[in-house]
């Protein structure tokens, strides 16, 4: 399949779940906020350290269309490669370091140390530590809108569990769910896995070619999609240079089946 092909299939499809989540996302906020005992959303503008993650789970057809948008918004392929290139060899290199991919709790709360933030944060050295904003904010991936803080945002900075409002989160979660059947049906396959890194390799010319080639898993066999899903995102990484290994694999399903 061709890019703009790719793209006449796919935005509609991310536009519509985006529809539908955002008109349910309100109806469910509003739902908490009359009630005068619910607790309240502690992120504040500004609040940066989720843009911080080591994992920033998207699909790679949610950073497609987002790349898509930046391009034809006016930014440069080399422009913006040049910001995710860097990012994409430095998280690597960490993961190398640390052992292997996908980062566990543990390597996450140490990367989290390094304050190496997604290419799409803005920064000024007048802003706090791993404060400032999202540079797409109009057109941020859904984790980047359903996520959110109950408890204090210091839980964040320490990559320490919080309390969400589970309707919202499950809604985002169905909603990131609803894309991923949209990639199947249009591509064969959906990888899901960490925002930058899925945007780095898709500015590269294997990247690219790999996302836009349509998958035929034979849904008889068992577990053949989850299969070519794997494959999408494993592919795709190596595209950055990144060599996998059998075990990292394993732990990659996993991680990826506690995501969704
Ligand atoms: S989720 Fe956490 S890090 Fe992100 S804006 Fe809210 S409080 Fe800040
Ligand atoms: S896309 Fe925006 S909100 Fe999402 S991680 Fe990047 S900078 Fe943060």
């Amino acid at each position: 399949m061709n890019f703009v092909k790719a793209l006449e299939y796919l935005l509609p499809a991310v536009d519509a779940v985006h529809a539908r989540w955002t008109t349910d996302r309100d109806v469910l906020f509003a739902k908490h906020n009359a009630h005068a005992e619910s607790p309240r959303v502690t992120c504040t503008k500004g609040c940066g350290a989720c843009c911080h993650f080591p994992l920033i789970p998207a699909t790679a057809g949610e950073a497609f269309v987002l790349l898509a948008r930046l391009l034809a918004d006016g930014q440069s392929l080399e422009e913006l490669h040049g910001k995710f290139s860097p990012y994409a060899r430095r998280y690597l290199e960490a993961a190398r370091q640390s052992g292997s991919l996908p980062l566990t709790d543990d390597q996450q709360r140490r990367f989290l140390k390094e304050k190496l933030p997604c290419p799409l944060f803005v920064s000024t050295p007048e802003d706090g530590p791993m404060a400032g904003h999202c540079g797409v904010f109009e057109i941020r991936p859904l984790i980047c809108d359903f996520f959110h803080n109950l408890e204090s945002p210091e839980l964040c900075l320490l990559k320490k569990p919080h309390g969400s409002f589970t309707d919202v989160m499950e809604r985002g979660h169905d909603a990131l769910d609803e894309i991923r059947i949209a990639e199947r049906r249009i591509f064969g396959r959906s990888a899901l896995g960490h925002l930058p890194l899925l945007l780095a390799a898709l500015m590269t010319d294997a990247g690219m070619k790999t996302f836009l080639t349509t998958a035929n898993p034979d849904l008889g066999e068992e577990n053949s999609q989850d299969i070519a899903d794997f494959g999408l995102y494993l592919e795709l990484i190596s595209c950055l240079g990144y060599q996998w290994s059998d075990g990292e694999w394993t732990s990659l399903a996993k991680a990826q089946s506690e995501v969704i």
